[in-house]
């Protein structure tokens, strides 16, 4: 509404930020940004994008944005439709282009975007980029886990491979509506699997393929797949991962518990194992080699309405049991591919690499369905991005000339404590637009990605988003404004994002708070699969009548947004509220500390004390010196306040697997529960966890 448009802060803000003259010396105050060492606050500090970056991007300026948000927000229906007229639709959507109800006050939550317009989304990722004339171009460039070893498939090539195994899902009864798991590592395969299953209406659930037997199993029991979809093996560093034998336990464990499984396609993926060695169960197993080929390259397509599930897909499971997420097809497509385009200034002459597992809400929206949507050329990496060695990265941006490179703050970390000479040795000429996902990324960490990775010349785009929303909700777009490192910067079209307080009421200006959203977007998730009370309970009774993200949240004077971390990892420290991002960025700013994590312990006398895990650069040594200049960086640079009580160290943190740190886990290590470490089942590595156990009193 055009109320909620005058006193929203963040456009007043900008605003004022869009008198700044475009063209007043960008170079010297860019330099002046990232040179600078301590000034005041994170906040001030502002990078500015090359005028001609801005030129060339779809958003050029402040203005345009501004416009084109008020838009998105005074009228919804009509900015949407106009995106999602891009698309085929055989039928267009009813003459309502949107409900919702976000209020559980008024009864049930419900969102629908689009209802009654019929498509399909494959045929938008294929047959409409086909039709367009762009079937020779490259859709996907594969590099697998071995330097050398790669492949590649056309627009025409992906979707004869992907009608192939439509034809064979629907050959052994996978009809719409069915659920067909998938477990598979980043092999072209995967994307196909995605596909298939969305030209034919059936729903995927994509498991990552790094779970246990027993997470497999869980998810399999909760959504009662026709077909499991996986391969014998794969390579991952220096590594061989049994996915099949994995498979197997699952499957047992799930017939065990009345769920039996008739078919198990498997993917003989022969640089890792060969099918002679693998385990079979006749009747069920079958290779896909055998069956998928033989089938016919077109397959007619099932056109399903905009509200017909699209895929269910389990949280990261960083703060608890992992919730299977429920997304739906038309609002999905839509809003996936048009912040692909914004978010990372799309072109089609970019070419772009996303290094996250289709196994995440990342790998379904920003390396299969977003890309594809635009026509764009994707490369898909098998491979781990330390091997063979922290080099392997910028090998690939050069070898496919990566124009759009997007990571997860853990992996900017990881190589910025390997040193600048694994990325100094290539090229990177290729590298336009860096983008950052999962975790706020640390200021420190920001400035080494831009200087170094970027050479200073290519946006960031930290984009703040969650498995539940689907897409990008605020995030910089490339050239429109200038950054600050570590702020996530303003909000995409149509999302109204606001920060209340406890009470549940609507903080304005300056503040800290919880991160709400006031009404739906088109990608928005509609319930948890099977379970829409705890749907309700869990995102939409803490604040009534608002979407509650789970995250804290701060707005700076100059109307930015910066996201604190889970509302739960908040310490009040002598009623100082201290969000756990804060403290870690300015530990991690410390030249000898590669990683940082830092959660709350009861105090007697502050009510709550700073605890902090700390991983230090390869082959620093712990020391009492090392434990005082680390907090006295923490005093400097935030308050005596946010001084850590006490420095954990830490070898290497507990994560799940796909990179965050699981904070739980670490409240239980510093307030000694140790027998009471809860679900565990998403680390990555469990032994992380024995190892800071043995460090307690150190
Ligand atoms: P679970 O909900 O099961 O605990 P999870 O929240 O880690 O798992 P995801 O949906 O993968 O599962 O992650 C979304 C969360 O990741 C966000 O709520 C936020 O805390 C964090 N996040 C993602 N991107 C950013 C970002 N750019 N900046 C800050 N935080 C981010
Ligand atoms: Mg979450």
């Amino acid at each position: 509404s055009t109320t909620t448009l005058k006193t929203s802060d963040h456009l007043r803000h900008v605003e004022s930020m869009s008198t700044l003259p475009s063209g007043a010396g960008p170079i010297s105050r860019l330099n002046a940004v990232i040179l600078g060492e301590s000034l005041a606050s994170e906040e001030d500090h502002l990078v500015f994008p090359s005028e001609a970056f801005s030129m060339q991007a779809h958003v050029p300026s402040p203005q345009k944005y501004l416009e084109t948000y008020a838009r998105s927000i005074e009228d919804p229906a009509g900015f949407w439709s106009e995106m999602a007229s891009g698309f085929f639709w055989k039928e267009r959507w009813g003459p309502q282009v949107y409900a919702e109800n976000l209020d559980i006050r008024k009864g049930k939550i419900n969102i629908e975007w689009f209802k009654g317009g019929i498509t399909n989304l494959c045929y938008n990722c294929l047959d409409r980029i086909i039709e367009s004339g762009d079937g020779d171009k490259i859709a996907i460039f594969w590099e697998g886990n071995e330097p050398g070893f790669d492949g590649t498939l056309t627009y025409k090539q992906l979707l004869a491979r992907v009608c192939q195994l439509a034809n064979w899902l629907k050959d052994v009864g996978v009809r719409k509506g069915d659920a067909v798991v998938i477990y598979l590592p980043m092999l072209m395969e995967l994307p196909i699997s995605m596909l298939a299953c969305s030209r034919i209406g059936a729903v995927h659930s994509v498991v990552f393929a790094g779970f246990s037997a027993e997470s497999l199993a869980q998810r399999i029991m909760d959504c009662k797949p026709k077909v499991v979809i996986t391969c014998n093996a794969v390579r991952r560093g220096s590594k061989i991962i049994y996915l099949k034998d994995i498979v197997d336990a699952a499957l047992a464990e799930s017939a065990r518990n009345g769920n039996p499984l008739d078919v198990c396609l498997t993917y003989e993926n022969e640089s890792a194992m060969k099918r002679e060695s693998t385990k079979w169960q006749e009747g069920r197993d079958i290779w896909w080699q055998d069956v998928v080929p033989k089938h016919p390259t077109t397959c007619a397509v099932e056109w399903v309405d905009a509200e017909d599930p699209l895929f269910l897909l389990y949280t990261s499971g960083s703060t608890g049991k992992p919730k299977g997420v429920l997304h739906t097809t038309g609002g999905y497509m839509v809003y996936t591919a048009t912040t692909f385009k914004y978010a990372f200034d799309y072109k089609p002459s970019d070419v772009y690499w996303c290094t996250a597992d289709c196994g995440w809400i990342t790998g379904h929206s920003y390396v299969t369905y977003g890309p594809l949507l635009n026509g764009a050329t994707a490369v898909v990496f098998e491979g781990a991005p330390n091997y063979p060695d922290a080099g392997r990265c910028w090998d690939i941006v050069d070898k496919f000339k990566v124009s759009i490179f997007y990571t997860a703050p853990t992996l900017v970390r990881s190589l910025m404590r390997e040193g600048d000479q694994y990325v100094t040795r290539y090229s990177r000429k290729s590298l336009r637009v860096l983008g950052s996902v999962g975790e706020p990324i640390n200021p420190s960490a920001w400035r080494w990605y831009f200087n170094v990775v970027g050479e200073s010349r290519c946006p960031i785009s930290d984009t703040w988003w969650q498995t539940e929303t689907g897409g990008f909700m605020i995030t910089p777009l490339p050239g429109a404004w200038p950054q600050k490192p570590g702020s996530a910067t303003f909000p995409f079209f149509g999302v109204q994002p606001v920060i209340v307080d406890e009470k549940g009421a609507e903080i304005e200006g300056e503040c800290s708070g919880y991160l709400c959203v006031k009404s739906s977007w088109p990608s928005a998730f509609r319930t948890l699969y099977g379970d829409h009370e705890r749907y309700e309970a869990t995102y939409f009774s803490a604040f009534p009548g608002y979407y509650f993200t789970g995250d804290g949240c701060t707005r700076d004077k100059d109307g930015y947004y910066w996201l604190t971390g889970r509302v739960d990892d908040v310490i009040n420290v002598s009623g100082h509220r201290i969000g756990t991002a804060e403290v870690e960025s300015a530990l991690v700013s410390h030249p000898q500390c590669a990683e940082a994590a830092v959660v709350g312990v009861e105090h007697e006398v502050k009510g709550q004390g700073i605890y902090a895990f700390v991983t230090l650069v390869e082959s620093v040594l712990y020391s009492e010196d090392l434990r005082r200049s680390l907090i006295l960086t923490v005093r400097n640079q935030i308050g005596a306040f946010a001084a850590p009580d006490k420095i954990h160290w830490a070898p290497g943190l507990p994560k799940t697997r796909s990179g965050k740190i699981m904070r739980r886990i670490l409240r239980k290590i510093a307030s000694r529960q140790l027998d009471e470490l809860g679900d565990t089942s998403t680390l990555a590595d469990p032994s992380v966890v024995d190892e800071l156990i043995k460090l307690v009193d150190c």
